[in-house]
């Protein structure tokens, strides 16, 4: 039998072993931390056990969903699927948008969320010609020139900080919101939007009742998986590869005909230093932001008719300069959750963005006293909750810089060169749970079937 050794019991490392297992491969997996997981990952808080990393996943790529009943998970959507913008004062409803770019300049004057002379700029994208696209462009740059800055300060930075926490004006268009370069290239953002669907078929989310937690915790069933097993380096040998796997005085040499690095970008560089020195340097350039993730637990009686608001939470513009950058109201998202916290209301903010790495220093309790500073103004919570969790994810996610699909194309051209190595994970085509499993059925197809 093929002897493969994935590193990394994250989303993506689970779903490769779990294939190379289906096709027949010896499959050992290796992570560092205590449990499996990575950023999906669940613990109780009041007793109710609520996912403290990722919590939803894309409805409308099939590879989450998919595997998810592959597995026999039940998959549920959200009750209230739509988010508000607090912004200027108020919680705004967020308008029908592609990542944060309008689709519909009524619907963006009705919001409130920019100012008359924001709107004004807003509403000169039609008359601008088509974009000339050459290579790449960030996110925020290509928005500013169409729609006018405040459009990327008040609606794409909040949208793209929730999914990568990062910086619109250094995110790359191609890489994060590649719909919107093709449509600038065509000509209007604002006229092509307005021929787009306003309703859709399918849920835009789903999520796993009881938590997405649950992920992780199927996929590792029937694999061989060591916690608590660092990998430390990984070197070539005649017939495959060997692995220096435990504390560095006492390292345990592990052997294995192919390789899977599932790991974030930066120990994935330190990983291939001697293998392919090109690919460890491109992946060293791959930054990252980190975050933190705080749940609370309030007696429902204790606090305002949140519900009432008819969204699931909001984010918040980082222009606004308050603490937190996103509130999800879950038990008003997901029915699971409402369910499960008999008399309890269960929500959770989220703090950090790319180069806010203060917010990783702060103690708990400033964390905790911070986000309900913020709850207070935002919807008047005033009581103190029951029960809070602080969950830190250090260097969480990775940024994608302008010019990142570029990068990815040597990474992967280096690692080809290495016969049965290969690489999957949230640094390469996509960090959503959907596109983290499409990058681990990759890899795992690249390693092969059994030699
Ligand atoms: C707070 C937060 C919320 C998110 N919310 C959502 C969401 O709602 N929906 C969504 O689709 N996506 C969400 N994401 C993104 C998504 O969760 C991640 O991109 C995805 O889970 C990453 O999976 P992965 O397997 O690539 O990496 P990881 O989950 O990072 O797993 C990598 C694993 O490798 C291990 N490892 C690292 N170095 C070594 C080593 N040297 N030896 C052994 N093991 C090692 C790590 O401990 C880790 O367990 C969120 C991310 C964060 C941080």
């Amino acid at each position: 039998m093929g002897k493969v050794v994935v590193v990394g019991a994250g989303v993506a490392g689970l779903t490769a072993a779990r294939d190379l297992a289906s096709a027949g491969h010896d499959v050992l997996v290796l992570e560092t931390g205590p449990g499996i997981g990575g950023k999906v990952l669940r613990t109780a808080v009041a007793g109710v056990t609520v996912d403290v990393g990722a919590e939803a996943m894309l409805n409308r790529r099939p590879e989450g969903v998919d595997l998810a009943r592959e597995l026999g998970l039940a998959i549920e959507h959200p009750t209230i699927a739509s988010s508000r913008i607090w912004t200027r004062g108020s919680l705004r409803p967020l308008p029908r948008s592609l990542m944060g770019v309008p689709l519909d300049l009524d619907q963006l004057a009705a919001s409130g969320v920019l100012s008359p002379e924001g709107l004004e700029r807003a509403g000169q994208e039609p008359s601008l010609p088509p974009e000339v696209v050459v290579d790449d462009v960030s996110v925020g740059a290509l928005v500013d020139r169409r729609f006018g800055p405040e459009v990327t300060d008040r609606l794409v930075e909040p949208l793209l900080g929730g999914v990568y926490a990062g910086n619109a004006r250094l995110i790359s268009a191609r890489a994060a919101v590649p719909q919107l370069v093709a449509y600038a290239e065509r000509g209007s953002v604002l006229q092509q939007g307005a021929s787009l669907p306003t309703t859709y078929d399918l849920p835009v989310f789903a999520g796993i009742p009881g938590g997405m937690g649950q992920l992780p915790e199927a996929l590792a069933h029937g694999l061989d998986v060591r916690t608590g097993a660092t990998v430390r380096e990984v070197v070539t040998t005649a017939t495959g590869f060997a692995l220096k796997v435990g504390p560095t005085t006492a390292p345990e040499l592990v052997s294995a005909d192919s390789v899977v690095l599932a790991t974030p970008a930066a120990p994935t560089a330190r990983l291939l230093a001697s293998v392919t020195p090109a690919a460890a340097a491109e992946l060293a350039a791959i930054e990252s932001a980190s975050m933190v993730v705080v749940t609370f637990a309030f007696a429902a009686s204790s606090v305002p008719d949140l519900a009432a608001t008819g969204s699931s939470g909001f984010l918040v513009p980082p222009v606004e300069r308050r603490r937190i950058k996103a509130a999800t109201f879950s038990f008003a998202k997901w029915g699971w959750v409402l369910g499960a916290g008999d008399g309890l209301l269960l929500l959770r903010t989220s703090l950090g963005r790319y180069g806010e790495e203060a917010a990783l220093q702060a103690s708990d309790e400033e964390l905790v006293a911070w986000s309900l500073e913020d709850l207070r103004d935002a919807v008047g919570i005033t009581t103190n909750p029951i029960d809070t969790h602080v969950q830190r994810w250090g260097g969480g996610l990775p940024q994608y810089a302008v010019g990142h699909l570029d990068r990815v194309a040597r990474i992967r051209a280096a690692v080809d060169r290495v016969p049965g190595l290969a690489l999957c994970g949230a640094a390469y085509d996509g960090v959503g749970i959907p596109a983290v499993i499409a990058s681990a059925h990759r890899a795992a197809a690249e390693i092969g079937p059994i030699r």
